[in-house]
Parts: structure tokens; C-alpha cells; sequence
């Protein structure tokens, strides 16, 4: 097998010839960078060793020369130094060479060293190493360098993608600028799958319809009828009636992934010219650098749901129900809008828990959350207040209107089907306020309280609205009740009572 020796000092040439020659090895010698790739032109060789530090072409260079060109991509090479410090020999791996020898230690290594490295490869002639040999080897190596460069470049503003982590849509937006930004395709498409609803974000070059049609987003490999598709045009973008008729060329599709998790995709479509090779390898670069942000993403996600979330119903939880109470609040005050809030809670639950143990009792909880969750409108929220109490915020109603929607969601619990093996029905009773013009936030939750407290004692299983003469000075008990509205179907009055959270003490009188 024929090996390529390059060093610009004969001693060290003559030194390793020896070497080779005696192990078997035909070996042929250069005394610099340029005069190896000159060679390289001309003849084929199984294996090149090289010094490190020569001339204007040093042994790294020679390496990425070759690394670079399909015909030499594959050829071992041993890179020899006087110096062995750690960055050169990183710098040496990270240029492609398999071995990174110390001088001193050839001797000893240098032979087995190739032999390894030779040892499954076939030893016919291969051709020689490509139609390099006309060109200046130095201004190859700086387009070589430069490609590198670029693609560092792009590695690191993918990675900066991180940025945009906190905010899938911003996300999505800054991979399709950046993507855009380096390559020419007219349409750009990514989909994320791995959220709790797939994103879809498209960049439109070429044109497009002022709304995503059926027929365009089928001309860029979406479903047709996808509502959530995030849409962003760049100027040269122009607008077309329907987008069926839209030209999208050429696809070329990259896969998002982390290890063999697939996370999502980042497809190209070129438009009315053909594909260019170079911005495939640009998008597929940047598909690479994504995987591991947007598992980021991912994962932060789903930490931002599980903060916000009561693992056991799936309901938002207290912490979330308060923020958004809060935000409702907010903009009540500055619009005047009503605002109200209504407590469920379910009626002698502790009796579900201790008849038919907790696993049951964690069953009912789900189904009665799921009961009230599907019974608002989807502009209300329902949240898990606490054991078995769920908080209903009621943004833009007012007293006559939530309490229609609190006795809709009570009469809702009060008819679902009795679960087998579980208790016969389950009931709730409900208190609910309405934010008056100079309550805060907890005096309005405790007004709703005090109306959860009402309707315990006067029978469970109905809805009590607050009224201002329900909560009276500390020092006045019992409530006066008779200015509180009810409506329900309450417990025959007695028995039920007896056990009921309002007849404990009147503490929360
Ligand atoms: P009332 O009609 O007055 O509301 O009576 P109650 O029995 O519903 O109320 P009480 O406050 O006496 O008991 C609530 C019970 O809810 C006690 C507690 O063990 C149970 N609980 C709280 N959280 C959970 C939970 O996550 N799972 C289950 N299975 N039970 C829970
Ligand atoms: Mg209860
Ligand atoms: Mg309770």
C-alpha cells in the first residue's frame, strides 16, 4: 500500500520513509503542503501522514483540503508533531485527522498506528484523489475555510434561536427568518409537533392569499384545513386571491430531531427556480442545530403546564386561577366591566372517600371537574381550588347571569349518572360574587365564600349569591341570611345540616 509522507524537514522524511519502507509500505515524499496536494492530483495513495507545522499549507489545512473533496474524504491520515499540546491535537481531530502522533513516539507508534488504520480497507488502487491538482491549493483552502466558517455561523444563531424558547410563535417566526435570511426558497415551513397543539408557522416569499386557503396550505404540505397556522410574509411577498394556484416547485424536507426523537420538521419549497444544492445543506444545517433547542422548548412547555396544572383533574390550578383572577380584575376595573366568581364544592365528599375509599373519591373529583370544565363558556375558566373545590371565574357577568351559569353547573353535577361501584349522585353546592366597585381581590373571594358557606347551611346542593348584608361585623352571628337570594335544590333541611362545614362553629361568621 502506497503512503503519502509530508514534511518539510528531511530528517524527519528520510526518518519515517525508513520506517514504512521496512514495514512494507511503498511510501512517496513531499516536502511541503502545496507540493502533497499537487501530488494528490496526479497519483492515488492508501494513506497520507503529515507534519502539523509547515510552510504556508500546514498539516491541518492539508487535512481539511482533503476532508473536503468527496474523491479524498475518506483517506486516513496520521498527523505527526514536534509539539503534542492538547488544543493543536483537538484542532488536528477536529480537521479530520484519524491519528495525532507526538514525534518523539513514532518510533514505536507510527507503524501500528497505520496498520490499524489500513487494516479493513481494500489495497487495489484507487483512483487519484480528484482534479484538484490545477487549482491554487491556498484559495481553495479559504473557500474551504470560509464554508466552515459560514457554517459555525449558522450553527450559533440557530443555537441563539434559544432566545426565543419562552415563546413558541416567536420561536417559530425567528427559525423561518433565519432560514430565509440564508437561502433563497420561496416558501418556508415548520412544523412543531411535540407541543401541546402542533405549530405550524409559514414563510411566504412568493405569493400567497391574505388568508392561509385550503389550497395553499396544501401547496406547502399542510393540512388543507389547518385553522392555526402562523403566517409571515417577507416583502417580496405578494398577494393572490386563492392560493390553489400557487407555485411551490421543489420540497425539500428536514426532520427536527434529538437522538431518534422526532420533533418536528422544516421543509423548503423553491419556488418558480430549481432547487439549489447549497441552500438544502443551509436548511439541513440549521434543522440539526434546531433539535436541541426546540426539545428545550419542549421541556419548558411542559414545565409551564405542570406549574399551571392540577395533575389530578387537569384543571388549571390555584396558582394559575389566582394570575388569571387577578388579570380579570384588572380588566374589569379598566373597562367597568362585571366580573363574578362562583366556589363549587361537592356536598359531604368526605362520605365518597370514607364509603368507597380514595381511589373513588379521586374519580368522582375528575369526573365532577370535567363535568363543570365542559358546562362554562370557553371564555370562563374553571380551576381546582383546593380538595374538592373548584373556582369558576365568570369574566363579564354580571349577579343575574352567573347565577344562572352557577345553578346550570350545579344541576350539571347533580344529574350525571351515578358511577358503578361508586356513589349514587354527586352534589355540589355553589357560591358565587360579584365584584362590587371597591372590593379587592381577596374580600371578593371571600364574599363567595361566605355564599358557599350559605348555601352548606341552608341545605347543600343549591347556589347562593352574596349579598353586602351577608357578612356582617365580626361580632354579629348568625348571618343574616334572609337578603341572600337562593335558588337549587336543597337537602331536606335537618340531617344534611348536621354535618355540614357551615354548622361547625360560626367561625367563619
Ligand atoms: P361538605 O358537604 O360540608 O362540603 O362536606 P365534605 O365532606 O365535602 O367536606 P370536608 O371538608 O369535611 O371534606 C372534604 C374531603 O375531601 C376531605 C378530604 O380528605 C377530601 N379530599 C381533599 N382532596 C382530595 C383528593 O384529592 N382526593 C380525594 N379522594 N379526597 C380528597
Ligand atoms: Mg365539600
Ligand atoms: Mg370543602
Amino acid at each position: 500500500m502506497r503512503v503519502l509522507v509530508v514534511d518539510d524537514s528531511r530528517a524527519v522524511r528520510s526518518a519515517v520513509r525508513a520506517e514504512l519502507e521496512q514495514a512494507g509500505y511503498e511510501v512517496i515524499c513531499a516536502r511541503s503542503g502545496e507540493e502533497a496536494f499537487d501530488l494528490c492530483a496526479g497519483q492515488s495513495f492508501h494513506l497520507l501522514v503529515s507534519d502539523v507545522r509547515m510552510g504556508d499549507l500546514s498539516g491541518v489545512h492539508l487535512c481539511r483540503l482533503l476532508r473536503s473533496d468527496p474523491a479524498t474524504e475518506s483517506i486516513p491520515i496520521v498527523l505527526l508533531t514536534a509539539s503534542d499540546d492538547p488544543r493543536s491535537r483537538f484542532w488536528g481531530r477536529n480537521a479530520g485527522a484519524d491519528a495525532y502522533l507526538a514525534k518523539e513516539r513514532t518510533r514505536e507508534s507510527l507503524v501500528p498506528t497505520i496498520d490499524r488504520l489500513l487494516a479493513d480497507r481494500p489495497c487495489e488502487q484507487t483512483p487519484p484523489w480528484g482534479a484538484t491538482g490545477n487549482r491554487n491549493p491556498l484559495k481553495q483552502l479559504s473557500q474551504v475555510l470560509e464554508r466552515h466558517l459560514f457554517e459555525a455561523v449558522i450553527s450559533n444563531e440557530a443555537r441563539r434561536l434559544m432566545d426565543h424558547v419562552h415563546d413558541p410563535r416567536s420561536f417559530g417566526r425567528a427559525v423561518l427568518s433565519l432560514t430565509a435570511e440564508v437561502t433563497r426558497c420561496s416558501y418556508v415551513v415548520l412544523r412543531l409537533t411535540g407541543l401541546d397543539q402542533p405549530l405550524h408557522s409559514v414563510l411566504a416569499r412568493g405569493p400567497w392569499p391574505a388568508e392561509p386557503t385550503p389550497g395553499a396550505l396544501a401547496s406547502v404540505g399542510l393540512p388543507p384545513y389547518e385553522e392555526s397556522v402562523d403566517v409571515m410574509r417577507t416583502r417580496e411577498s405578494t398577494v393572490t386571491p386563492d392560493g390553489a394556484a400557487l407555485e411551490s416547485g421543489e420540497m425539500a424536507s428536514f426532520l427536527i430531531q434529538v437522538g431518534n426523537e422526532n420533533l418536528g420538521q422544516l421543509t423548503m419549497f423553491s419556488g418558480p427556480r430549481p432547487m439549489a444544492q447549497e441552500d438544502q445543506d443551509t436548511t439541513a444545517l440549521i434543522a440539526r442545530c434546531m433539535g436541541v433547542v426546540v426539545k428545550s422548548m419542549y421541556l419548558m412547555e411542559q414545565t409551564r403546564h405542570a406549574a399551571l396544572t392540577d395533575a389530578l383533574t387537569g384543571l388549571c390550578n390555584r396558582r394559575h386561577a389566582m394570575d388569571r383572577l387577578e388579570h380579570e380584575l384588572s380588566v374589569a376595573r379598566r373597562y367597568d366591566q362585571p366580573l363574578s366568581v362562583a366556589i363549587c364544592d361537592i356536598d359531604h365528599f368526605k362520605q365518597v372517600n370514607d364509603t368507597h375509599g380514595h381511589n373513588m373519591g379521586d374519580e368522582v373529583l375528575r369526573v365532577v371537574a370535567q363535568c363543570l370544565a365542559t358546562t362554562v363558556r370557553e371564555t370562563d375558566l374553571v380551576a381546582r381550588w383546593g380538595g374538592e373545590e373548584f373556582l369558576v371565574i365568570l369574566p363579564k357577568s354580571a349577579e343575574a347571569g352567573s347565577r344562572i351559569v352557577a345553578e346550570r353547573l350545579r344541576a350539571a353535577v347533580a344529574q350525571l349518572p351515578a358511577m358503578p361501584n361508586g356513589p349514587g349522585h354527586v352534589t355540589t353546592s355553589v357560591g358565587v360574587a360579584t365584584l362590587g366597585a371597591s372590593t379587592d381581590l381577596h374580600t371578593f373571594l371571600d364574599e363567595a365564600d361566605d355564599a358557599l358557606y350559605n348555601a352548606k347551611a341552608r341545605g347543600r346542593n343549591r347556589v347562593e349569591v352574596y349579598r353586602p348584608s351577608d357578612r356582617p361585623p365580626a361580632t354579629l352571628t348568625p348571618p343574616l341570611k334572609s337578603q341572600t337570594t337562593t335558588s337549587g335544590a336543597g337537602e331536606s333541611s335537618g340531617a344534611g345540616e348536621s354535618s355540614g362545614a357551615g354548622e361547625s362553629s360560626g367561625a367563619g361568621e
